[in-house]
């Protein structure tokens, strides 16, 4: 890591446990005071500077449910400087910031972000967001508020040039949240499949001498065709879950392959988070 370069979140949505330290710490720090140069208080109310964004996946008995901190992305190409007439700055650190002179009673602004960053203030009638604590940063802290206060260490910021954050990237699978979006975001997420892929999962369980019990040690394996897409080994009830499809893949081939040579062959239509419930082999 050098010295220079932009500061950008790195996010790991498996940590996060929706405790909302992270958000009161920004209110904390926000709600009542101005940090000049970089923001008007925060209101006490409404916003949401980071937001945990919850997602659900599966049925009974198969749900997990995922966290994701999603503050402003702080992007290289971003919309809402594009389109605030010099209201909105990237600084050379990568921080982009809101001059609330400029853009007082520009509501508009809270439209162009893609990732809905922006809060409207209707008091100080401003468009607000995350500053990624810069009159902190820009006086020795290592890192914002949030991130301070993080009791998982689902929350960090590091300082990193564009081929640093690439190389880190790559290593260590983390990815942007929605590229697609074409802003370039800054932020970087761990296990963002928990929240845009899903699964298939059951329990596997067999009869024996008219007693049924879970089945651990199965070989569970997930095929379209000729390409196998997922395999699993069940644990000690029986279970497994077969993570990372692609929601609205369509049909795959399930088949179970249990001892004494039980086992069954299934079509599962995936277009989310499947639960098969108990799995008779
Ligand atoms: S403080 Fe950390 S664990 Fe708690 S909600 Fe925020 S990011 Fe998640
Ligand atoms: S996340 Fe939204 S508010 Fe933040 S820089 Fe990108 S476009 Fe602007
Ligand atoms: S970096 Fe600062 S402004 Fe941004 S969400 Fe965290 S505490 Fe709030």
């Amino acid at each position: 890591m050098t010295a220079a370069g932009t500061w950008r979140f790195l996010i790991d949505v498996a940590k996060c446990e929706d405790c909302n330290n992270c958000l009161l710490a920004c209110k904390d720090e926000h709600v009542g005071n101005h940090w000049p140069g970089v923001t008007l208080p925060q209101p006490r109310r409404g916003a949401r500077w980071m937001n945990v964004v919850r997602k659900e996946r599966g049925q009974y008995p198969h749900v997990d449910v995922a966290y994701r901190p999603t503050p402003c992305q702080h992007c290289a190409d971003a919309p809402c400087v594009a389109a605030s007439g010099g209201a909105i700055a990237r600084r050379p650190d990568g921080i982009v910031l809101i001059d609330p002179d400029k853009a007082k009673g520009r509501r508009d602004l809270v439209e162009s972000c893609p990732y809905g960053a922006i809060d409207w203030n209707e008091e100080l009638s401003v468009p607000q967001k995350c500053t990624l604590c810069a009159h902190l940063l820009d006086t020795g802290w290592k890192e914002p508020r949030c991130v301070q206060s993080c009791p998982t260490g689902a929350l960090k910021v590091v300082r990193l040039d564009d081929a640093e954050a690439a190389r880190l990237a790559t290593t260590e699978g983390l990815l942007p949240l929605h590229p697609e979006h074409g802003t370039k975001p800054t932020a970087l997420y761990r296990s963002l499949a928990r929240f845009e892929k899903c699964f298939v999962a059951g329990s596997v369980a067999a009869e024996t001498n008219g007693v049924v019990d879970c089945v651990a040690g199965a070989n569970v394996t997930l095929s379209r065709g000729a390409e196998v897409v997922a395999t699993a080994t069940t644990d000690a009830f029986g279970d497994f879950k077969l993570d990372g499809l692609e929601e609205g893949s369509g049909r795959y081939a399930l088949a179970v392959s249990g001892p004494a040579g039980r086992g069954i062959r299934l079509e599962v239509e995936v277009t989310t988070s499947v639960s098969l419930g108990v799995v008779p082999i």
